[in-house]
């Protein structure tokens, strides 16, 4: 692992970060943001320039690059205040997970899509009464003759209106032991009795997330993704993806921040000297700073090991990077709004509008207990309290 960069990752941040500056936050994420409207022309131009699908196969239309470069394009962008979430789902989860066990045929007809943004793949695997314990859910696919019919509920999935299709997470009865195990389906937005409404959230953001009904919804045999018998791995294998990405999103967030407070304790003056002069204002941006700069290490450690196929190593890493991230990012904003004293908390910097989706980092994908829990009983070999 070499912390230099080769020059393809070189220009590929310099191209990203020159995208972000077209769509920055205050001149186009902020509004879109607080109209909710989703950022369809920054997704199609990333699509169109190659970086939605740098980490899918060439082969299939993408860059045959690795997650380490998809977490550049998502670092750059979010680093921007342009951060995409569905980038987390659809290239990184989605993508990654039918690139490596879909049949040719969803390779074909899914891959190709992903890679350019014309097409978007939600992941759905939330239910309202398992929550983190994803292993309770009860979303059920049952055989009826060459189809499926997936019936039960999701909540909190993100980007349903602008996606194609979702990922669903289900669950089939085992012939031999009657035990539940999960499988994973690919279920077109527009199939009969799959019936999507939007939640309530308090967040400003561009993307909705969604509550799900499935009713006797019908899919056929074609659907499923993978085996029906190794699902758990399959799913496994879009984890450490959806978090790196996640920890990229928010270390970008962070950069935004810290960038943002800079720039305005060097040019505010209240006293003799600009307000960045005042160690009470410097010494927590640095600090900031260096913890950010801890998580990105992590993240790009993350990023190695999957890339290099140690899925195990990766998955340390993965967690702790997304734990750090989280944090780092989200004491990084709250610093940027100190920082701008009253003008954090005033429309025109939009800082105070970011909270609520730096937040997310520390809820989503897995939770920040989730991880804790994580490293307390794989790294530390604690027992294990649930
Ligand atoms: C904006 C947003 C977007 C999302 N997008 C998606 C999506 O696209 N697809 C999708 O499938 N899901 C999505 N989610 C769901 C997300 O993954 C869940 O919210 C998350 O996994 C936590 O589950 P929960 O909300 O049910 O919390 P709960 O499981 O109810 O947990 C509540 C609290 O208890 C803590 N807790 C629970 N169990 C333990 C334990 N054993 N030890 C210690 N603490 C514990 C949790 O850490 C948390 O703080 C999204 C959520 C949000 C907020």
């Amino acid at each position: 692992m070499s912390f230099i960069e080769s020059d393809e990752q070189k220009a590929l941040r310099a191209a990203v970060s020159k995208l972000g500056e077209r769509f920055n936050y205050v001149d186009y994420v902020l509004p879109r943001s607080r109209r909710g409207e989703p950022l369809t022309e920054l997704w199609n131009e990333a699509g169109k320039l190659g970086f939605l699908g740098v980490n899918l196969p060439e082969e299939y239309g993408g860059g045959g690059a690795g997650i380490y470069e998809l977490a550049l394009v998502q670092e750059e962008l979010a680093a921007h205040g342009a951060g995409l979430l569905l980038v987390v789902v659809s290239p990184a989860i989605c993508g990654t997970i039918i690139g490596k066990y879909g049949t040719d045929e969803q390779k074909q007809q899914w891959l190709p899509g992903l890679a350019d943004g014309s097409k978007i793949m939600a992941f759905g695997i939330t239910e309202a009464d398992a929550g983190s314990n994803s292993h309770q859910i009860s979303t059920t696919a049952r055989r009826d003759g060459a189809d499926w019919i997936l019936t039960g509920s999701k909540i909190f999935i993100s980007g349903v209106d602008q996606a194609d299709a979702v990922l669903i997470v289900a669950r089939t009865e085992d012939h031999k032991t009657g035990k539940l195990k999960p499988a994973l389906f690919i279920v077109p937005t527009d199939t009969e009795n799959f019936v999507k409404t939007p939640m309530e959230m308090d967040i400003i953001e561009p993307d909705h997330q969604f509550t799900l009904f499935l009713d006797e919804v019908r899919v056929p045999g074609e659907a499923l993704v993978g085996s029906e018998d190794a699902a758990l791995m399959q799913l496994f294998a879009g984890l450490n993806p959806e978090r790196i990405l996640g920890a990229s999103m928010a270390i970008g967030v962070g950069r935004y921040a810290i960038e943002a407070a800079v720039k305005y304790a060097k040019e505010r003056t209240v006293w003799k000297t600009p307000i960045g002069a005042h160690q009470g204002v410097a010494h927590p941006l640095a600090q900031a700073k260096i913890e950010l700069e801890l998580a990105k290490v992590m993240m790009q450690k993350a990023a190695f090991l999957y890339d290099s196929g140690d899925d195990f190593g990766a998955a340390e890493a993965a967690n702790m990077a997304k734990y750090a991230a989280a944090e780092a990012s989200i004491k990084a904003l709250d610093q940027a709004i100190q920082t701008h004293g009253g003008a954090g908390l005033s429309k025109e910097y939009g800082l105070a509008a970011m909270l609520g989706a730096a937040r997310i980092a520390r809820v989503a994908p897995v939770s920040r207990e989730m991880i804790l829990n994580f490293v307390s009983q794989h790294s530390l070999g604690l027992p294990r309290s649930y």
